[in-house]
């Protein structure tokens, strides 16, 4: 799932970015088109990450949505999707307003292909329609090397057609040949949610999302545990080091991060979201 709002940078969670300085049209480690959830957890663990997405969530047309785990009155869905995006930025993910229009495995013979050294698998060409009009740093037409690429589009396939290897699935609508964790059987290159036949509930792709994200972290050779913030004490008062990509806190830490949530939710739910129900496109004037 994705939400359409770029979060302001600076917010809470800005000392936790890893990216401030990143160079917006350079390398990533992790490019997702069209999903959070994977961003989140790549981007806390310090992998470069950009989500590109014209925020058009399918969710956007959901009326309450009462079956994400944690909201037992439900929740607005738009709502949900802001707080995602806002979740990923905080992460230190970037975000892009864009549509990939293609994209591309590159080999050391292709001109975009890799600098001796480096593992940059894939290319990501974007699109962002208007956007471009501004002359902004992504404009239309970008090209942007990645490490991994999440595909997490639902049914869009269309900017995969040149990936040689990938399974694509026609059953009326189109998916992606998955294993279970999202890999593609294409080196780096995953998929995501409904576009790897999850269920079609929020919960389930969002946590599908997750677990993309955390096989990446797997994959990727610089070690990984588990992304879990304990209290001080709970693996060293064992003997242990704490483990990559855990974190232990202590009490006064828990508190004031405490709050600090507490503090954004009052004020994200303090009134009704401002943007409209969405419906199907056929049912528009
Ligand atoms: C009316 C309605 C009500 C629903 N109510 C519920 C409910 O109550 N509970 C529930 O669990 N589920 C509900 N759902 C289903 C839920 O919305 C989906 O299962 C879920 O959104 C699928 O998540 P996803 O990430 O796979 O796809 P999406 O959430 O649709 O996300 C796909 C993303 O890909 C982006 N994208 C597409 N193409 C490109 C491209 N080329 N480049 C970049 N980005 C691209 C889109 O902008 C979008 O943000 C509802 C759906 C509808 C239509």
């Amino acid at each position: 799932m994705s939400g359409d709002e770029a979060p302001a940078r600076g917010e809470a969670g800005a000392d936790r970015d890893p990216h401030a300085d990143s160079d917006p049209n350079g390398p990533r480690d992790v490019v997702v088109v069209g999903g959070l959830s994977a961003a989140v957890f790549t981007a806390r663990q310090g992998l470069d990450t950009l989500v590109i997405d014209p925020g058009e969530s399918l969710l956007r047309r959901n009326a309450h949505l009462e079956n994400f785990p944690g909201f037992p009155l439900g929740v607005n869905a738009r709502q949900l999707l802001d707080l995602l995006g806002e979740q990923a930025g905080d992460a230190g993910a970037d975000r892009l307003d864009a549509r990939a229009t293609r994209v591309s495995a590159v080999g050391s013979g292709d001109a975009d292909g890799p600098d001796p050294g480096d593992d940059i698998r894939f290319v990501v060409e974007v699109d962002r329609g208007d956007a471009n009009d501004h002359g902004d740093a992504n404009s239309r037409g970008d090209a942007i090397r990645t490490r991994y690429v999440v595909a997490a589009t639902k049914n869009e396939v269309g900017y995969l057609a040149d990936v040689d290897g990938i399974g694509i699935l026609d059953r009326g609508k189109s998916y992606v040949d998955t294993d279970e964790r999202g890999r593609t059987g294409v080196d780096g290159l995953y998929a995501a949610g409904r576009l790897a036949e999850k269920p079609h509930q929020a919960a389930v792709c969002a946590g599908h999302g997750a677990e993309v994200g955390v096989t990446i972290l797997e994959a990727d050779d610089r070690g990984f545990y588990h992304d879990w913030v304990a209290p001080e004490g709970y693996f060293t008062d064992r003997g242990r080091q704490v483990p990559p990509g855990c974190e232990e806190i202590g009490d006064g830490e828990r508190r004031e991060r405490e709050e600090e949530s507490r503090e954004a939710i009052r004020e994200r739910f303090a009134a009704p979201h401002p943007d409209p129900q969405e419906t199907h496109p056929s049912l528009e004037e």
